[in-house]
């Protein structure tokens, strides 16, 4: 058993496979499989990943591997086994499906060194490196000695390689190990000298709180002392000092208010029924919790996880990045402590290194995160918890392409355990298997507290254009607005973005600036006064006349939420407004505070984006604005109503969620559209039925599977042509019932100068689909690696541009 199979760090068709390594003697027993490893690959060493190791090898010469890169598996056996399946269902390279399930940390970085092969004397070798056995590539590109370097490497006396360079470092803290007896502490201190006030003074806060060991950052702030006197008494054998690896806890200086379980209403206890019961008997099921905003979907969730827990077994709820708000981590932490691991974006590459570790050393039982987080290295599961499954954050956009509803189920089927799936708005597919019974449906019909829904208003923006209100806020809004900062009450402000950024038009020819490189316009950033593209992140300078016909008059459109606060203090010059958006939310932590500044009572209006759309919850909010609900409606997206109306409700429940009743006003252009109707009536039922007649109607998802072929090249008949090509090659192998649509121009016809062009599959059962796409990507490898030639195949896509 001294060979092991490797997946290796190149994502790319021709490496996607398994390669033999023989493990030297000195690894034998300590290289297992779901450890990293370095191993040589043509000239570099790469990073791989050990999948199995085996007697046998077909190949006759092996090469060895460097090192392993861990002392523990990282990926246990149910884990190396997901990602094959994954790399099959998504049609994704294995190596980036192990990437994905790892926090990114873990990702290798390489080091391009040069490294000396003789010590003969050189001149020029001599000289740059000194006494140094290699060099950082980067300190040979400074001093432009390329040429000098590239002939040295062709004589053999110097060598390039890449070093792996681990960035996931752990976090060091010099600590404190008492190692004198107290009577003995005693007696050193009245030997001190008069003068040595501060050890004194340590000596003493030592004794009066004895424990084994001091952290060293602490000690010294309550003690208001130097390092400097800790290791004179290091010396003088009161302590042992030591460096101790600690955890970067992101909730350090937070503390939880323990929460004990609700006793459950009528209708918690029913829904909550069946999942206990499958959690006892060890059963797979998916469960649909359909519930509006506020009637206790979460403490189910929680008194589920409890029952995992008390199983002695593992939990994972998965909340989308956005919803993943501070108030949201606190609920379970709350209810389980020390248990909870939390994993989102918001932390540093560090903190969620920390989080993920003490996942894997079965430290933490409940991990609560993003996306990624339905990988948790867990043994053990008990339940999945999908929270706003309807969420499209939950499919990844890039490869691996997998959604993580998808994952959690084929996760819980291993483990023999229940998914929740929970949702005031399912899902179209959702809501449809749970029709058909593949899901079990577990409704929440009423609000805690039997609650009230906000009542909403829709407001026909064509209609005050024609009354002469050209402003971006109704009279209706208008004056909600001025009545809540008269009752002292706040207001939300939602702004749907998507499509509607503020971009710049001559009102003389009525040029707008467009992105030189993509078919789009550049959106106005009056923060850094500055054009920029969305897609491609080309900048330039606001121009000053129009570059198209030198007119004076240049103006900037649409509605941004600066433009939105600029406006509002011109209405309400008294309001106190906080905006959230990309631009106000960057910095760490930024989210938070402009969140606690609302909350505290500071600011009247919260103005922002898709990000205040969910999960947050403020008693004093009891009216919702929605300034455009029909931006995203004319989306070229068989989603766009659906994506709309889940919005609207979710913006809506945003209000009077406590004692106070709210209102929702809803502004909009095409108030007849059903999505938006039936979003102020908060009727997700008759949503349903009308979304899957157009669905129906236009054979799509549920009614059919869909699969995307993306083609881009920076030659326009190159991507016509290929797209053509696959279009008749796939048409030809499926069977009469599939629907092939293409080829057609991407509604995003151009990004990054490259062209794309694009094939839609929809289908019912083809069970040869994946054998016949990867074909074609084996096809057209050959050209993807020459000719720049790019090939996307999205199973499943959510992005429809
Ligand atoms: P959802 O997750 O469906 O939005 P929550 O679980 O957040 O709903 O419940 C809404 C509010 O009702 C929360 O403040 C929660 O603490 C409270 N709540 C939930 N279940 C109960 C219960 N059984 N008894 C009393 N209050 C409850
Ligand atoms: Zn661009
Ligand atoms: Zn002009």
């Amino acid at each position: 058993m001294n060979i092991a199979t490797v997946i290796v760090d190149v994502p790319a068709l021709g490496t996607d496979k398994e390669f033999d390594y023989l493990i030297p003697d000195k690894w034998m027993g300590i290289i297992e499989p779901g450890m990293r490893v370095a191993v040589p690959f043509g000239p570099r060493t790469i990073q791989g990943f050990v999948i199995a190791i085996k007697q046998n090898s077909s190949v006759r010469k092996l090469k060895e591997i460097s090192e392993p890169l861990d002392i523990t598996p990282v990926l246990n056996k149910e884990l190396l086994e997901l990602g094959y399946w994954l790399a099959h269902e998504t049609l994704s390279f294995k190596i980036l499906t192990y990437q994905a399930m790892l926090p990114a940390a873990m990702k290798a970085k390489y080091e391009k060194k040069i490294v000396r092969l003789n010590r003969e004397h050189h001149p020029l070798l001599d000289e740059i490196f000194a006494d140094q056995e290699e060099l950082d590539w980067s300190d040979v590109e400074r001093q432009g000695i390329h040429r000098d370097i590239h002939n040295e490497i062709k004589n053999g006396n110097i060598e390039v390689i890449y070093q792996i360079k681990n960035r996931a470092s752990k976090k060091k803290v010099k600590t404190y190990h008492l190692v004198m007896e107290i009577h003995d502490i005693e007696k050193l201190k009245e030997s001190l000298r008069a003068n040595a006030v501060q050890q004194k003074t340590v000596l003493d806060y030592v004794m009066n709180h004895p424990t084994d060991k001091y952290i060293g950052t602490e000690l010294i702030k309550n003690t208001n002392v130097s390092y400097a006197t800790l290791t004179s008494l290091v010396n003088k054998g009161v302590f042992t000092e030591s460096n101790e690896e600690v955890y970067r806890d992101p909730f350090e200086h937070k503390t939880f208010i323990p929460s004990d379980p609700l006793p459950l209403t009528s209708q918690q206890t029913e829904a909550i029924k069946p999942i206990l019961n499958t959690i006892e008997s060890n059963n797979h099921e998916t469960f649909l919790l359909y519930g509006v905003t506020g009637s206790g979907k979460t403490e189910i969730y929680l008194q589920s996880i409890q029952k995992v827990l008390e199983e002695g077994k593992e939990a994972i709820v998965l909340v989308p990045e956005i919803a993943l708000t501070p108030q949201m981590v606190d609920r379970f932490k709350s209810r389980f402590g020390k248990d909870v691991a939390v994993l989102h974006s918001g932390l540093s590459v560090g903190e969620k290194y920390d989080e993920w570790r003490k996942v894997l050393r079965k430290e933490a039982k409940v991990v609560v995160g993003a996306r990624s987080a339905v990988f948790a290295p867990f043994e053990n599961l008990g339940i999945i918890i999908i929270d706003e499954e309807h969420e499209t954050s939950y499919k990844q956009e890039e490869m691996p392409r997998y959604h993580a509803r998808d994952v959690a189920i084929q996760r819980a089927k291993y483990h023999k355990c229940p998914v929740i799936l929970g949702s005031a708005t399912p899902a179209l597919e959702s809501f449809a298997r749970a029709q058909k019974g593949v899901y079990t449906l577990l409704t929440l019909s009423k609000r805690m507290n039997d609650r009230n829904l906000p009542s909403v208003s829709i407001v026909d923006m064509r209609e005050e254009m024609r009354n002469g209100n050209r402003s971006m806020f109704s009279r209706e809004l208008f004056e909600k607005l001025q009545d809540r900062l008269e009752k002292k009450q706040q207001t939300i402000l939602f702004l749907n973005r998507r499509g509607h950024s503020s971009f710049m038009m001559c009102r003389d020819c009525g040029f707008v600036m467009q992105c030189p490189n993509c078919d789009i316009s550049l959106t106005y950033h009056q923060f850094s006064n500055e054009m920029k593209c969305h897609y491609c992140g080309f900048v330039t300078s606001v121009p000053n006349i129009c570059p198209e016909c030198t007119s004076e008059h240049i103006r900037y459109f649409g509605t941004g939420t600066q433009k939105v606060e600029e406006e509002l203090h011109k209405i309400l010059p008294d309001a106190r407004v906080v905006r959230m958006d990309v631009d106000t939310t960057s910095r760490k932590g930024a989210h938070e505070q402009l969140l606690d500044h609302f909350k505290s009572g500071n600011a009247d209006i919260l103005l922002g984006t898709q990000m205040i759309a969910k999960g947050l919850d403020f008693p004093n909010v009891t009216l919702v604005g929605v300034l455009s609900a029909d931006t995203m409606l004319h989306l070229p997206d068989f989603r766009a109503g659906e994506k709309t109306f889940q919005l609207l409700t979710q913006v809506s429940g945003r209000a009077g969620r406590h004692e106070l009743p709210g209102e929702v006003v809803i502004q909009t252009y095409s108030p007849e559209h059903y999505s938006v109707e039936l979003a102020g009536k908060q009727n997700y039922d008759q949503f349903y039925k009308q979304e899957m007649i157009m669905r129906k109607i236009g054979s799509y998802s549920p009614f059919y599977y869909l699969s995307l072929i993306t083609v881009s090249h920076e030659d326009l008949m190159k991507a016509v042509s290929v797209t053509e090509k696959i279009t008749k090659y796939i048409g030809s192998r499926l069977s009469g019932n599939a629907i092939i649509l293409g080829p057609v121009a991407s509604p995003m016809s151009r990004v990054n100068n490259r062209y794309r062009y694009q094939c839609l599959i929809k289908y019912k059962k083809e069970p040869e689909l994946k054998n016949i796409l990867k074909t074609v990507i084996e096809h057209y490898y050959p050209q993807t690696v020459k000719e720049g030639l790019m090939i996307h195949i999205d199973v499943n896509p959510y992005m429809m541009m």
